[in-house]
């Protein structure tokens, strides 16, 4: 180990920075007006110009500096040579003075997967709900999510002038999660996040028999494990297969460094090793707290309906 850094902390201090180059990306594509739109499997299910070159930038600037690595990224694309002026060579100085956790220590770049979401929550993205859209890179070690990084590049784009725009969430399980202050819905509240572009008649089922105080529909897995850990809602539900594992690895990390739990609708954790199959067909529930109460109340014609 020449730099005295373990594999683990250096990749995630480049993740960060990545990450963060990635919301500049994201952000520029709108300030140049022309989002390229292209429809992937369905009218909900869209592709920009903004998911394309961050996820080229992205995967490219982690493979230069961990060529061993696997990178899965969300977007098909053509393998081409990438501009040297998407690639981010940068590392998170803070993360480095940060010690790993012992169990991770003698990680080998080869032994980690990586999970890349270049610009979650792109249909809120299209329709100018900008705070919706996240970047996310989600870190497996044998099948299990470990280290992640949260870029939301339009943190704060509503507080007015003088407010940093954007912000980057990280986490390692075992040290903690970083880059945001944790709250708690008041005990006792059910607030439900769930989606407010893919729902059906499951997603609504399950909802419903959460007995909720409130029900909040909003973009983006990223965004919604935010709220959970920034104590606007209490769980995230979402009975139906469409969400994959590059949407729910890092988000998973930040959740559960701070005690939380993201399963599927079964109870469930999920597996990121490099041959899992990418839907996570069971859905997706995450909590804060009191996670057994949340799974308790999926009905039974809910989980029927979703094999893992
Ligand atoms: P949502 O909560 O609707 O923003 O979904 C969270 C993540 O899962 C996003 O990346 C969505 O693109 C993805 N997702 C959920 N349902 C579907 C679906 N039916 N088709 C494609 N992607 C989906
Ligand atoms: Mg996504
Ligand atoms: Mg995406």
């Amino acid at each position: 180990m020449a730099s005295g850094h373990t594999v683990l902390m250096r990749l995630v201090a480049s993740a960060y920075s990545i990450a963060q180059k990635a919301g500049t990306i994201v952000r520029r594509v709108i300030a140049e007006g022309d989002l390229g739109i292209v429809e992937k499997t369905s009218p909900t299910d869209l592709q920009t110009k903004a998911d394309r070159l961050a996820q080229m930038s992205i995967c490219s600037s982690l493979a230069r500096k961990f060529p061993k690595l696997t990178i899965i990224g969300e977007e098909d694309l053509p393998s081409e040579d990438v501009d040297q002026e998407l690639i981010e060579d940068g590392q998170w100085e803070e993360i480095l003075r940060k010690p790993c956790p012992a169990q991770y220590s003698a990680i080998k770049e080869e032994d980690l997967v990586v999970w890349v979401d270049p610009l979650d929550g792109t249909k809120e993205y299209t329709e100018g709900l900008l705070d919706n859209v996240t970047v996310l890179i989600g870190i497996a070690y044998e099948g299990k999510a470990i280290a992640g990084v949260i870029n939301q590049p339009y943190y704060n784009y509503q507080a007015g002038p003088g407010a940093a725009l954007g912000r980057t969430i990280w986490g390692v399980l075992g040290l903690g999660a970083f880059g945001f202050q944790l709250k708690e819905v008041p005990a006792g509240k059910h607030i439900i996040t769930t989606t407010r572009s893919h729902s059906n008649k499951l997603v609504t089922d399950c909802v419903t028999a959460m007995n909720p105080d409130d029900v909040l529909r909003v973009g983006g897995a990223g965004n919604k494990i935010i709220q959970l850990i920034e104590g606007k809602a209490s769980a995230y539900v979402f009975a139906s297969p469409g969400c994959k594992k590059w949407d729910t690895c890092a988000p998973e990390v930040i959740l559960h460094a701070v005690g939380g739990k993201l399963t599927d609708v079964h109870g469930n954790a999920l597996q990121y090793d490099k041959e899992v199959k990418h839907m996570n067909s069971a859905g997706v529930l995450a909590s804060l707290r009191n996670h057994d109460y949340y799974a308790s109340r999926v009905p039974e014609s809910v989980k029927n309906a979703l094999v893992p």
